[in-house]
């Protein structure tokens, strides 16, 4: 039968492209939870609220509107109906995103969408609490985990040219993001007691899906 598989873990360990190509495989849906804290966090960019602004993050999160939608190029992110795939990939964003994704009012806003997204079983979902938090009964829970260097240049590599920044700044970045999502008090990211911990330094994505899905057999 179908299973609901979580994968969390560190910002670029790899889990949207691992998560994408497990779902492609079992013929499941993928959901990227990441990407619904930074599309509230370019809607709270476009609107002038600031990271900090509890109250008026409240406000925005209970009347925007935020959808995954499933498409054979990926998926696309729309906010209010319009498509911010890109928008929300920019550096702007990914500074901001974790302060945003601290707040309780954002996260049981958008942990309602994730679990009503999952009802019907046959979700690939990643994130940083699915296993934790959003899914505690999922089937399957991988927990990814790389070296801090290896998911910086992992990143570095998939930068535009005028996005380029040096590649310790990124590492400083990424580390820096990794310390507030294990710190906050709601929902920090763990891995969750019964999740498999899969470290993927030294493995390409292929193998690291092809362990996923003999996982996912079993
Ligand atoms: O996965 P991605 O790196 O795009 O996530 C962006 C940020 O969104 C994370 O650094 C984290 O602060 C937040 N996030 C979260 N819970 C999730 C998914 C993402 O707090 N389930």
């Amino acid at each position: 039968g179908r299973i609901n598989v979580a994968i969390d873990g560190p910002a670029g360990a790899g889990k949207s492209t691992v998560a994408r190509k497990v779902a492609e495989s079992l013929g499941y849906i993928y959901v990227d939870t990441g990407a619904m804290y930074r599309a509230v966090t370019l809607a709270a960019n476009r609107s002038g609220i600031e990271p900090h602004e509890s109250d008026r993050l409240k406000e925005l999160v209970e009347s925007i509107h935020i959808r995954l939608k499933p498409g054979v190029e990926g998926q696309t992110v729309l906010l209010n109906g319009e498509d911010v795939t890109q928008a929300i990939r920019t550096r702007d964003v990914t500074l901001r995103v974790s302060q945003v994704a601290s707040h309780e009012a954002v996260r049981t806003r958008l942990v309602d969408i994730q679990r009503e997204l999952a009802a019907l079983k046959g979700i690939v979902m990643d994130g940083r609490d699915i296993g934790t938090q959003v899914l505690p009964q999922a089937e399957l829970k991988v927990f990814l985990v790389a070296s801090v260097q290896v998911r910086a240049l992992r990143r570095y590599q998939e930068l535009n040219e005028n996005e380029r920044i040096p590649l310790n700044q990124l590492e400083e970045e990424i580390a820096q993001r990794d310390h507030s999502d294990e710190n906050r008090e709601i929902s920090p990211l763990t891995c969750a007691k019964d999740a498999v911990v899969l470290d993927s330094t030294e493995l390409t994505i292929d193998q690291v899906v092809a362990l996923i899905l003999d996982l996912s057999r079993t």
